[in-house]
């Protein structure tokens, strides 16, 4: 982990200074790996997950659960097994069982992250094109769950919520318990050691905060429930705090009524997600990839909506992504269009965290209309770039992401340009976090292109998380074999993000979605990246298709995107995946397990399950201690994430969920696994079809 090594960590001031440099060096490493890579071949159609838990302290009997600190601990002892794996298998008693089990696959890889109490896992190398290997991903992420947990305290559990519904709350919240108004991240919340100590993090946090000018502001539209005052007024903030200058943004205006109100980093970025990454053939099959998938990204996070709760308050949103957002926007008032540009170079209508902006795919389909006319970039990086002979489409991609200033900057690494390396480049790059990433190939061009679809909530359980990776890999699959057709204007790709934000958008919204995602390909004769395709001129040079923009999409709810629409018209992802599986050659027994990861999909998007955020409103509702007040309080929050654990050992066990005594869960996960060739089910599910497609 390049990130992650030491040294001298420069403070915003400072780093302000190099920032330019650093732009430039960065553009140096790019063009060196572009050049270098550009040409690359036939690499193979793999992928992997990565999945984030959050790390609590839970005892049944309690009436209370904590965040537990100990990631750096955790990880070392996963670092040493790992390690004495490999070598061919630990002496150490105890918590090395399931590893030594595994020697012969590659052991899974755990992560750092952003937050002291989280944990991130990947596969112990990508998964390749196989379809039976889409089996082995339900089994690998238990494996995970298993040998993390076995990493831990007795009364140390990983789990799969997003985000730990009382971070910030008044009160103890993590273990150990640290006083707030740390001199990083000045939180009246959340004390400077909720951050991974790493010097990255809470210089990154720290310098965030310092080119604002100001505290970032998490501001969350609270649930009006029956019993909530109108208007409301976040009783956990303090008003009268004189500890730091960033004390009077509260008093300025930082807390409106009616919003739940957080003011730091680990707010946002202490959030869990599930992403996959596929790595594409060659760059222009990585650049179709990226664009295709741009617009599933919303459909996606509202399918995917898991975030109801925060900092002990029921949310009227239900996903997690402009929390993080918010969490990580580190523009100055002038960017933010607030005071006129004297000093800043531009206004900047997004976070650094946000959709992503550009479309970039050497695509004739690819129309003018669809791009966004304002769309910020630094113009000097784009011709550098394109006098290094890179095409103004991908020109114009990375000096949009080039228009953000490096955050952190260590001293060491400005000394001499290493082109050899690809760090200033990364330092830019994996701080752009969109929802979509185009991922050029390490600097030693190692691997190749690949495109990470970024914007999916992590599930409760292995299960879901499986069925919503095996999905993506499976549509990403159907869009290369039928050369599928999603474009809509980007910023109607904006528009679905925030809708996707709506509480139970996944019924009640509607999306902008293509109608027809087979159009006929035009010659390809008739655009710029037909056989003489210039430098420089980016667009196709006549409409790739003809007709209306607008009357190439229409307004549809996810249930008509993923199951297709009433009138017929748009076929539903579903079917399409569905299609692509008949055209393929699936045994019974595996066309079978898919279904049944194809079915919750279905079932979530059509509302005949529940979202994990719906689970989650109607566990809390339905909680002795509830009182229609919004509040959630120490003990329900102890007792949902009992459930949550409890789920999540079930499903290891391989265990149904009878008894638990969980209510909600046959709405949740309706047929759970097993349904090819009489396995086990949800203890308290009805009959639920899981016969395999015809
Ligand atoms: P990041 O945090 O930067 O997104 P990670 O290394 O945490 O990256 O995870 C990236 C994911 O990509 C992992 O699931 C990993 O298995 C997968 N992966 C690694 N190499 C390849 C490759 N060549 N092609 C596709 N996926 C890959
Ligand atoms: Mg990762
Ligand atoms: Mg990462
Ligand atoms: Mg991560
Ligand atoms: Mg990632
Ligand atoms: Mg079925």
């Amino acid at each position: 982990m390049g990130l992650l090594a030491l040294g001298t960590a420069l403070d915003w001031p400072e780093a302000k200074k190099r920032a330019q440099q650093v732009r430039e060096w960065g553009i140096l490493q790019l063009l060196e790996i572009w050049n270098k890579a550009k040409g690359k071949e036939r690499d193979a159609l793999l992928w992997g997950d990565e999945v984030e838990y959050l790390v609590v302290l839970y005892e049944k009997e309690g009436s209370k659960v904590l965040l537990s600190l100990r990631q750096a601990e955790i990880l070392d002892a996963l670092a040493c097994d790992a390690e004495l794996a490999k070598k061919g298998g630990c002496t150490a008693e105890g918590q090395d069982a399931e590893l030594k089990q595994t020697q012969s696959k590659p052991v899974p890889v755990f992560h750092p992250e952003f937050g002291r109490f989280m944990l991130e896992a990947t596969p112990g190398k990508p998964w390749g094109i196989g379809f039976k290997e889409l089996l082995g991903v339900e089994p690998d992420m238990k494996l995970r769950r298993r040998i993390a947990k076995e990493h831990m305290l007795p009364t140390e559990y990983p789990i799969t919520l997003t985000t730990f519904p009382r971070i910030g709350s008044p009160g103890q919240f993590t273990f150990p318990e640290y006083p707030v108004s740390g001199p990083r991240l000045r939180s009246q919340f959340v004390p400077d050691e909720i951050a991974n100590p790493h010097i990255r993090f809470p210089t990154l946090a720290a310098n965030i905060r310092s080119r604002r000018g100001r505290k970032v502001q998490v501001n969350v539209p609270v649930f009006h429930d029956k019993n909530t005052p109108k208007p409301w007024k976040d009783p956990t903030v303090d008003f009268d705090l004189h500890q730091w200058p960033e004390d009077d943004d509260v008093r300025n205006g930082a807390a409106p009524d009616d919003h739940i109100h957080m003011d730091a980093m680990a707010f946002g970025m202490g959030s869990c997600c599930l992403q996959i990454t596929f790595q594409a053939k060659n760059i222009t099959e990585g650049r179709q990839m990226y664009d295709q998938l741009s617009p599933l990204g919303p459909i996606m996070l509202a399918l995917t909506a898991a975030t109801p709760v925060y900092k002990g308050f029921l949310a009227n949103t239900d996903v997690r992504w402009n929390q993080i957002s918010n969490s990580v926007d580190c523009r100055t008032p002038e960017e933010l269009g607030e005071k006129p540009l004297k000093n800043d170079r531009w206004r900047i209508p997004k976070s650094r965290y946000a959709s992503n902006s550009t479309y970039i795919a050497e695509d004739a389909r690819l129309r003018p209309e669809y791009l966004d006319p304002d769309l910020v970039f630094d113009p000097e990086i784009k011709q550098t770039l394109m006098d290094g002979g890179m095409d103004d489409l991908l020109a114009t991609h990375f000096a949009h992401l080039f228009i953000r200033d490096p955050i952190v900057i260590f001293a060491e690494d400005l000394l001499e340009l290493d082109l050899k390396k690809t760090d200033h480049f990364e330092n830019i790059q994996s701080t752009n976090w969109q929802h979509m990433r185009f991922k050029p190939p390490p600097a030693d061009n190692s691997i190749g292109w690949r495109v990470e679809f970024r914007s999916m909530e992590i599930q409760i359980t292995d299960f879901e998380n499986a069925a919503f990776s095996v999905f993506m890999v499976l549509v990403t699959r159907a869009i290369l074999s039928f050369d599928l057709n999603f474009y809509v204007p980007i910023k109607r790709v904006d528009e679905n993000m925030e809708r996707a934000h709506a509480l139970d958008g996944v019924l009640r919204e509607k999306f902008f979605f293509r109608k027809n995602p087979f159009p006929a390909r035009p010659s390809r004769a008739n655009t710029v990246f037909g056989d003489d395709s210039r430098p420089g001129s980016a667009m196709p040079s006549r409409p790739a298709s003809p007709g209306l923009v607008e009357d190439e999409y229409e307004e549809m709810t996810v249930n008509e995107i993923i199951n297709g629409s009433m009138d017929g018209e748009f076929p539903g992802l579903v079917p399409i995946v569905e299609s692509y599986l008949d055209s393929v050659n699936v045994d019974v027994e595996t066309r079978c397990e898919l279904a049944t990861y194809l079915d919750l999909i279905s079932k979530r998007a059509s509302g005949e399950l529940d979202t994990t955020a719906r689970w989650m409103r109607n566990f809390i509702a339905a909680h002795p201690n509830y009182k229609q007040d919004s509040v959630v309080d120490e003990k329900i929050t102890h007792d949902l994430v009992g459930a949550a654990i409890a789920i999540g050992e079930r499903e290891n066990e391989g265990r149904n969920f009878a008894g638990l005594g969980i209510p909600g869960l046959p709405k949740l996960l309706g047929k759970f696994r097993g349904g090819c060739g009489g396995g086990d089910e949800n203890g308290a599910t009805p009959d639920v079809d899981g016969s395999p497609a015809e």
